[in-house]
C-alpha cells in the first residue's frame, strides 16, 4: 500500500507539475541543500481526497508498450516495444485497442493487458524493471543486445522499498543504491537529488557526474511470445517449422523450431501410441499456470490433430547435464557453477511459493541458455503439493539416485523431497555433470542411505557448498531448508566481496 502510495505520488509529480514543490517546480538536477518536503502524510491525503480520478482510468488514455508482442491470431494485434495504443474495450486480461503508433498503427485488435502501461507511469518508463534481482539484472545487461552504458533501475532485494540502479560498464554490471529523501525526491550520490526517478535518470545520462559511466540505452526487454488466458494457447500447426532435431524423451521428440518465421522455438512432440495425449498435455496443463524467468516458458499447444506439439521457449545449449559434461571446467569457474545453482532455487522458491511440487529435478531436466542461463524444465511429474498423485507402478523407472529416502520408501513426495534432490544436483554440478553416488549401484544407494550414508564432499568442492548439500540431505524433510532459504544462500555468495566504490555503490 505504501509503495503504491508513493509510486502514486511520483507519477503525479511527474505528470502534474502542480505536485511538485513551487519552489523547485522547474528544476530537475538539485543540490540536497535546495530539497524541500515535496509531499508528506497530509498532502497524500490531500492529494487522494482531490485528485480527479487517475489517468490510467481515462477512457482514450494512451498506453506504451513494454515487450514486443507478436499476434497469435488474427483478432490480435503486433506491436513493439514503446508503441503507443489506445485502450477501446478493457475485458479482463485482454484489451481491445487501436495503434496509435509503430507497426499496427491505426488497426484495431486485442492486446496482453500485462504488455502496456499507461504512457506517464512509472510502469511505463523502459528501464524501469521492479521485479528484476540482482542476479537477473546482470545477466540481462551483460546480454549481446545491450551496449555499453546499458542500465536499469529495480527493486532493492537486500532492503524492502529501496531501489537500485543497475549499469554495465565495460562489460561487468555495477550496482548503486537510489536512497529516498524522507520527504520525496530520489538520491544516488548525496551531492544531488533529484524530485523524480525520470529527472535522476535524465541527468546521469547527460553526465557521469561520479557514476562509472554515463547512462545511455534503458536494458533491453525481453518477453515470451504468449499470454496466459484460457483460449490462447492453440496455435496453427502450419505457423511452426522444425528445423532440427535436439533430443529424443522417453515418448516424443524435441525439435528446435521457428514460428511465424520469426520467433525460435522448441517444439516437444508426442508420438503416437505412445502415451496418452491426455497425460503428456498435462505438463502444459501446469505450465500453464507457472510464469517465471527461471522456469521454462510454456509458447503455445498444437492438439487438435497427431501428433501433439507443446511449444516452449529454446534454450541455446540443451540440458545443463550436457552443457557440464561438455565444459568440465574449461570455462565454467566455481562462481558460475554456484550461481547456476541460485538460478535454480530461484525458480524452485516460485514453485514453492505455489505449492507445487517438481517430482523430478535433476541436471537433466534444467536447460541452459545464452550467458549460463539456467531454467527448471520437464514438468511432466510436477503437481500440486497437497494433490495425492504418486502411485510407483511396477516397471516405472525411477531416478534412485535423485529422489528422498522418504519418497523411496513411502511414496512421499513433497517439496522437501525436492529439495533433497537439489542437493544432488548441486553435486552434479561441483562435478561437471558426473553421475551422482559413482561407484555405487542404485541399489546400494537405496540400502546405504537410511543407515545414514551421504556422498563425501567432492574434491575441490569448497566447504560452505557442501554444508548445503549436506542440509539438503537431512533425514527428516522438515530439517531440510526452504528453497528460500537455499536462494539467499547461494546468492549471498555474490555479496560476500562486494566493493564499495562510489559511495552508495552496492
Ligand atoms: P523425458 O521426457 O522422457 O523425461 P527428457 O527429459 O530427456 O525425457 P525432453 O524434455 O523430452 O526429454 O528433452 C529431450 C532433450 O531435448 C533434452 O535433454 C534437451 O537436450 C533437449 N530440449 C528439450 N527441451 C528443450 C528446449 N526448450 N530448448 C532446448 N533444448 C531442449
Amino acid at each position: 500500500m505504501e509503495d503504491f502510495r508513493e509510486r502514486f505520488i511520483m507519477c503525479c509529480q511527474s505528470t502534474f507539475p502542480c505536485f511538485r514543490d513551487p519552489a523547485n517546480n522547474t528544476s530537475s538536477g538539485t543540490e540536497k541543500r535546495d530539497i524541500k518536503v515535496i509531499v508528506n502524510e497530509g498532502a497524500a491525503k490531500r492529494a487522494n481526497m482531490t485528485l480527479p480520478p487517475t489517468p490510467v482510468e481515462k477512457p482514450g488514455y494512451v498506453y506504451v508498450a513494454l515487450y514486443d508482442y507478436t499476434a497469435r491470431t488474427e483478432h490480435d494485434l503486433s506491436f513493439n516495444a514503446g508503441d503507443k495504443l489506445e485502450p477501446l474495450r478493457k475485458e479482463e486480461d485482454w484489451w481491445y485497442a487501436r495503434g496509435i503508433t509503430g507497426i499496427s498503427a491505426n488497426k484495431e485488435g486485442y492486446i496482453p493487458a500485462n504488455y502496456v502501461a499507461p504512457i506517464e507511469s512509472l510502469d511505463a518508463e523502459p528501464w524501469y524493471f521492479p521485479e528484476t534481482k540482482r542476479l537477473e539484472a546482470e545477466k540481462m545487461l551483460t546480454s549481446q543486445k545491450n551496449k555499453n552504458g546499458a542500465f536499469l533501475i529495480r527493486n532493492c532485494e537486500s532492503q524492502q522499498g529501496e531501489l537500485s540502479l543497475s549499469v554495465l560498464d565495460n562489460g561487468k554490471v555495477k550496482h548503486y543504491k537510489i536512497r529516498k529523501l524522507e520527504n520525496g525526491g530520489y538520491f544516488v550520490s548525496k551531492t544531488r537529488s533529484f524530485f523524480t526517478l525520470r529527472d535522476l535518470v535524465e541527468h546521469y545520462s547527460r553526465n557521469e557526474d561520479g557514476l562509472c559511466v554515463c547512462l545511455a540505452e534503458p536494458c533491453k526487454k525481453t518477453h515470451g511470445l504468449s499470454y496466459n488466458t484460457v483460449d490462447h494457447w492453440e496455435i496453427s500447426r502450419s505457423s511452426l517449422k522444425l528445423l532440427k532435431k535436439l533430443g529424443a524423451g522417453q515418448f516424443g521428440e524435441v525439435f528446435e523450431g521457428i514460428w511465424n518465421d520469426r520467433t525460435a522455438v522448441a517444439v516437444k512432440t508426442l508420438k503416437t501410441g505412445t502415451m496418452d495425449p491426455k497425460d503428456f498435455l498435462r505438463e502444459a496443463q501446469i505450465m500453464k499456470k507457472l510464469r517465471h524467468a527461471r522456469l521454462i516458458q510454456l509458447y503455445a499447444v498444437c492438439t487438435t490433430e497427431e501428433p501433439i506439439y507443446i511449444i516452449t521457449e529454446l534454450m541455446s545449449h540443451g540440458s545443463l547435464q550436457e552443457y557440464l559434461q561438455k565444459d568440465k571446467g574449461a570455462s565454467l569457474q566455481m562462481s558460475d557453477q554456484i550461481e547456476m545453482g541460485a538460478q535454480v532455487t530461484s525458480g524452485m522458491a516460485y514453485l514453492e511459493l505455489q505449492n507445487y511440487i517438481h517430482r523430478d529435478l535433476a541436471a537433466r531436466n534444467v536447460l541452459v541458455g545464452d550467458n549460463n542461463v539456467c531454467k527448471v524444465a520437464d514438468f511432466g511429474l510436477a503437481r500440486m503439493e497437497n494433490e495425492n498423485v504418486y502411485e510407483a507402478k511396477e516397471g516405472t523407472k525411477f531416478p534412485v539416485k535423485w529422489t528422498a529416502p522418504e519418497a523411496i520408501h513411502e511414496n512421499k513426495f513433497t517439496i522437501k523431497s525436492d529439495v533433497w534432490s537439489f542437493g544432488i544436483l548441486l553435486y552434479e554440478i561441483v562435478m561437471f555433470g558426473q553421475m551422482p553416488y559413482p561407484n555405487m549401484t542404485n541399489f546400494q544407494v537405496v540400502q546405504q542411505l537410511p543407515k545414514g550414508y551421504r556422498m563425501p564432499c567432492p574434491l575441490n568442492c569448497p566447504k560452505y557448498l557442501y554444508d548445503i548439500m549436506s542440509e539438503c540431505w537431512k533425514d527428516s524433510p522438515a530439517d531440510r531448508p526452504t528453497f528460500e532459504t537455499l536462494q539467499w544462500k547461494l546468492e549471498d555468495f555474490f555479496d560476500m566481496d562486494l566493493k564499495q566504490s562510489f559511495d552508495e555503490q552496492v
